[in-house]
């Protein structure tokens, strides 16, 4: 991987145990992230999509180690994350912030947004008291919210004005790495675009760098320099935005945006309708993840597990026709 990354995830697995019998021992696992790698360089936005439960957002908050991993390596500029003392963590968390999905159920209704961002500035150390109320008014002009309203409450805000506290709290600990899981999914659509040209002008603004989580591609394709693909705990395919969007090369992907509405009336969009439900993280499927769903699937599928292949500079698929050069998305007529 490059030098210039500044986090690189190996290997990661997040296996939850199931407990069970009358001592209460592990009798199996959900694989909920089961050994992924991927990096993201400095300035860059990269995004997870996929549907729920594809571990898109276990993958988030095991990088923070909100949860801790199974296994694997998350190198944050160039020291493993997982060697870390929880102490030591605690403070790394300084560089590495999370937007969360509900703005309202992250922030303390008791305490007003002075309160909140001070006490996140506290934890981590960060400028003299005296100085931090002048620095939160900063920040919160920064972000769109009168200095006037330092001393509100939470629900004196619109949902969206509470997710831009939210961005708030993430900045004043000048971070490097934000982690936005599902961060505009609660807004509605107008409000959602204001606060995704908010997180551009941000990272312009602080060199942020962005890992962006998302069910949603019309968001994802506003964000993202690269996207990751994830089905059923793995990684299915990564590529740079336009590549993904223009010229996907995994069946799942094709069917995610496949189901993306077109604006232009004359186009007509085959759109493909996945069968069944995604299979049980706990006993997924030894061969292609995707199998049971895939209306490319042939008899290797089954048994045998595609890895990730190089298709051009900067994408990759996993899956055993594109591997050949066999998948023939344009030709393919849904059932
Ligand atoms: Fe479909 Fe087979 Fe490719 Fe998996 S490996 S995505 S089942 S064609």
């Amino acid at each position: 991987m490059s030098t210039n990354n500044l986090l690189e995830v190996k290997n990661l697995k997040q296996y939850f145990p199931i407990k069970g019998g009358i001592f209460g021992r592990t009798v199996n696992h959900v694989k909920a992230v089961d050994d992924i790698s991927f990096a993201i360089k400095e300035g860059e936005t990269v995004s997870i999509v996929g549907e729920s439960g594809c571990g898109k957002s276990t993958t988030g908050r095991a990088i923070l180690r909100l949860d801790e991993p199974y296994s694997g390596e998350i190198t944050f500029q160039g020291e493993n994350l997982l060697d870390l003392r929880k102490k030591d963590m605690r403070s790394k968390r300084k560089d590495l912030q999370m937007i969360f999905q509900d703005p309202y159920a992250s922030l303390n209704p008791r305490q007003t947004v002075y309160q909140i961002l001070e006490e996140a500035m506290e934890i981590q150390n960060i400028a003299p008291k005296a100085e931090r109320r002048q620095k939160i008014a900063d920040i919160l002009q920064t972000v769109g919210i009168g200095a006037h309203q330092i001393d509100r409450h939470p629900h004196e805000f619109s949902g969206g004005q509470r997710q831009r506290i939210g961005i708030a709290r993430a900045l004043c600990v000048n971070p490097k790495l934000i982690v936005c899981d599902e961060a505009v999914s609660a807004l509605d659509v107008s409000v959602q675009a204001q606060v995704l040209n908010l997180l551009k002008k941000l990272q312009k603004e602080f060199q942020l760098t962005y890992l962006f989580i998302s069910h949603d591609l019309g968001v994802v394709r506003h964000i993202s320099d690269r996207v990751i693909v994830m089905y059923l705990g793995k990684i299915v395919e990564i590529a740079d935005k336009k590549s993904l969007f223009e010229t996907p090369q995994h069946p799942y992907t094709y069917a995610l945006l496949s189901a993306i509405p077109s604006t232009d009336i004359d186009v007509k969009k085959e759109r493909i309708i996945l069968k069944g439900d995604v299979p049980s993280p706990i006993d997924p499927p030894t061969g292609c993840r995707f199998y049971s769903r895939c209306p490319f699937a042939f008899d290797r599928c089954k048994n045998e597990a595609p890895e990730l292949h190089q298709v051009s500079e900067g994408q990759q698929s996993a899956c055993h026709l594109v591997e050949k050069g066999m998948m023939d998305y344009a030709n393919y007529k849904a059932e």
